[in-house]
């Protein structure tokens, strides 16, 4: 079966997965962004994480519409969720776990958010997923979605991101550096203030971690996304770099150079058993 071909993304459009993605590979930057190629399969961590992110933004919706959702109807609506957004494309590329166990991390990351965050969350919601968009220099555009905007008890501008990742980030540009404070500083233009909070919330962990973003900051933030995607607009070559992230990479199965290990080739033997050839 032929996958259909996306749009390539607009050329001037530079989102923080987009620059990131040319970092750890440049050949399946060209494959997603120039040739807008689809990818074979999406991993379960990552309908895990949509999943997970879909309920947070539910509860926080609620909220705001005045209603208090329980527990119980919270994981009910996980439930449904997981459900109805699961199709054949999705692999388990650990290839010894299987569905449940997914399901069920869920279920646990949601009942330890909701007790030990939502329940004592007396911050208000400005929005979620809320959409950004500035425009760095004359060819470049900087976009994102950010997970939720609110304010403190006390009053003070934030901007909040969920990861649902294994591990906790370690403060490098591709790691919790740059896409949280970015948003930060894009909210900050929003609201014209002189401050915001930058947050990543480590689902697995029941972690938070905070930074500051005030105006001086967020100019340097912008400076040195607009150099990194002027790097990315500039470069000519896209060399594969494999690594441990070929299993999860939906490119994998026609990839030249892809490095696939037994243990992780959920993804590779969808791909393959499906006939989703890409080119
Ligand atoms: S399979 Fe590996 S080397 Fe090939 S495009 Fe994907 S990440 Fe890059």
């Amino acid at each position: 079966m032929k996958e259909p071909k996306l749009s390539p993304t607009p050329s001037n459009v530079y989102s923080f997965s987009r620059v990131k993605c040319f970092d750890q590979c440049p050949l399946r930057y060209r494959y997603r962004y120039l040739q807008g190629l689809k990818e074979a399969f999406r991993s379960i961590e990552s309908h895990l994480g949509s999943k997970v992110h879909d309920i947070l933004e539910w509860l926080y919706a609620e909220r705001e519409r005045g209603s208090e959702p329980d527990e119980a109807a919270m994981l009910e609506r996980f439930a449904d969720r997981w459900a109805t957004g699961k199709d054949d494309s999705i692999a388990i590329v650990r290839v010894d776990d299987d569905e449940a166990d997914y399901l069920q991390l869920g279920r646990e990351m949601l009942c330890q958010f909701y007790g030990d965050t939502f329940a004592r969350d007396r911050s208000l919601t400005l929005s979620l997923e809320q959409r950004l968009s500035v425009r760095l220099s004359n060819s470049i555009v900087f976009t994102g979605f950010a997970d939720r905007v609110g304010r403190t008890e006390q009053g003070r501008l934030f901007v909040i991101d969920y990861k649902t990742s294994k591990t906790e980030g370690n403060g490098a540009e591709f790691s919790e550096g740059l896409q949280a404070p970015l948003y930060a500083a894009c909210v900050l233009e929003q609201f014209d203030e002189e401050e915001a909070l930058a947050g990543y919330h480590y689902l697995r962990h029941g972690t938070t971690r905070w930074q500051r973003v005030d105006r001086v900051r967020a100019r340097q933030l912008m400076d040195r996304f607009l150099d990194l995607a002027n790097e990315v607009e500039a470069s000519g070559e896209f060399p594969a770099r494999p690594g441990i992230l070929c299993a999860w990479c939906g490119f994998n199965a026609d990839c030249p150079a892809a490095d696939v290990p037994d243990r992780f080739s959920g993804g590779l033997r969808l791909a393959q058993r499906e006939s989703r050839r890409l080119f």
